[in-house]
């Protein structure tokens, strides 16, 4: 038990950060967790709230700055959920990611000695983005547009977030502006009642070219065409605009109707060309992606003979810059829609030798494998909660040369790869690849071979 209560202050000196990007000290063998420091600062702390294991605390002060500090050169960075490590340089931010990885490795999943042979950090670490949603709503009675304060639904207007293209803020004052000139409710939460609830843009980073998608509750907007106008007026780059019909609880609803210009957006990634829908998933740093699917690539050690299974393959991105030299590739992935994209998008660049299946990896991948559907190497690119046991056991008994695994949590990673490494897997290449600079999230590529 630990003396430390809510209300009471330290000075302590910053020890390490951990996987969710808050700084790490002991006050008498306690752990306590602050967000916003540093490994080397000497910060001023107030505790915050205290559990059996450890307590979190709040940066009153800091006393002496680490040698790892920047400025955090966003006036949204204290209050915004956004980003987590701003404040840390940005070779440092990239310390601490690959540190993540190998600690996971070694403590979850039993590899003693795991290093990760190559770090890929991001060329541009600010306006990386290509997809932002903003919440729309009221505060003192001004329909207001921005991000949600950390771990909150109050809306921080914003003037401009650093991570997506500048245009975001023109758009967002141009679809406030005509909120208030046609008496536009925004969306209210409690009440239900009101139009608009987000602004949600997306961005094609090869053909620069922006969609504005509305999700509003209803079917038609008042004055459409008046909007449609005013976006018109920003930029010449803005090609698309849409209304999605959204009255459920997810940030988008599946119904779009477009107001005006195209209906997706195109973008390529290794060559080959993805047609993007509102409601499409795609990765949100084009430029980082392209280096990771080519590492993937580059591990799945692919030729004109290998048969390649790529699971969890969402609308078919790294299925199809494989197709282009595999002999053939089978993508499993449990979001019907993606699968739709996957198929149009083989189809776009005339991509003949792929199949793809709408199922769980768990209920699919056992069953083809029984069915003499194996590959020589699979690809598994699965979300948080990482694989399962059953879709991994049929890849073992399928005797896959190579398992390439693209990971976006180096927990599931882990735990993933100890069950791997018990059936005959040995690691043999591994590198991280940053996405998401600013932010803790992690994206690893580990190649297995038998
Ligand atoms: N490889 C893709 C998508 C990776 S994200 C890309 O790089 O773009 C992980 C994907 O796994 C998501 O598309 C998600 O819908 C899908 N998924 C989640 N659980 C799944 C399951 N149990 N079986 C198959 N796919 C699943």
């Amino acid at each position: 038990m630990s003396d430390i209560t809510k209300g009471m202050e330290y000075i302590i000196k910053i020890e390490s950060v951990s996987s969710d990007g808050s700084g790490v000290a002991h006050i008498d063998g306690f752990t306590v967790f602050v967000p916003q420091t540093v490994t080397g600062d000497t910060v001023n702390i107030k505790i915050e709230n205290v559990q059996k294991r450890f307590a979190r605390a709040k940066l009153v002060e800091i006393i002496e700055p680490s040698t790892d500090r920047q400025e955090a050169d966003c006036p949204y960075y204290e209050q915004c959920g956004g980003c987590q490590l701003r404040h840390i340089k940005y070779e440092k931010q990239l310390e601490i990611k690959h540190l993540t990885v190998e600690n996971a490795m070694k403590r979850i999943g039993g590899f003693s000695n795991f290093c990760i042979d190559d770090v890929y950090g991001a060329d541009n670490t600010e306006r990386y983005r290509n997809k932002m949603i903003f919440p729309v709503g009221q505060k003192n009675n001004k329909i207001v547009c921005g991000f949600y304060a950390q771990k909150s639904h109050d809306i921080i207007p914003l003037g401009d977030c650093a991570l997506g293209d500048g245009i975001n803020s023109a758009i967002i004052n141009t679809v406030l502006d005509y909120m208030n000139d046609n008496n536009i409710a925004p969306y209210n939460e409690h009440t239900h009642k009101g139009t608009i609830r987000r602004i949600f843009t997306r961005k094609s980073f090869s053909a620069n070219e922006f969609m504005v998608v509305i999700s509003a509750t209803v079917k038609t907007l008042p004055r459409y065409e008046n909007l449609i106008q005013r976006l018109q007026s920003i930029s010449d780059r803005i090609v698309s605009i849409v209304l999605n019909i959204n009255t459920g609880n997810m940030p988008l609803g599946n119904k779009n109707i477009t107001l005006w210009g195209k209906n997706t957006l195109s973008d390529t990634l290794c060559g080959v060309t993805f047609s993007i829908s509102p409601n499409s998933f795609f990765q949100v740093n084009p430029e980082q992606t392209e280096k990771l699917y080519k590492k993937t690539l580059e591990f799945a050690q692919i030729d004109k003979n290998t048969s390649v299974m790529d699971i969890y393959c969402g609308i078919g991105t790294i299925s199809l810059c494989a197709a282009q030299t595999a002999k053939n590739v089978i993508g499993i992935e449990i979001v019907k829609q993606a699968i739709t994209d996957a198929k149009e998008n083989a189809a776009i660049n005339g991509i003949t030798n792929t199949e793809f299946y709408a199922d769980s990896a768990e209920n699919i991948v056992p069953k083809l494998i029984a069915n003499g559907k194996t590959a020589d190497v699979v690809i598994l690119d699965p979300p948080r909660k990482g694989s399962d046991e059953k879709t991994l056991s049929a890849i073992i008994k399928s005797n896959a040369k190579h398992i390439v695994y693209v990971s976006c949590n180096p927990a599931t990673l882990a735990r993933d790869a100890r069950l791997l490494a018990e059936s005959g897997y040995t690691v043999t290449r591994s590198a991280i690849f940053d996405l998401f600079p600013h932010t803790v999230h992690i994206e690893t590529v580990v190649l297995f071979e038998k």
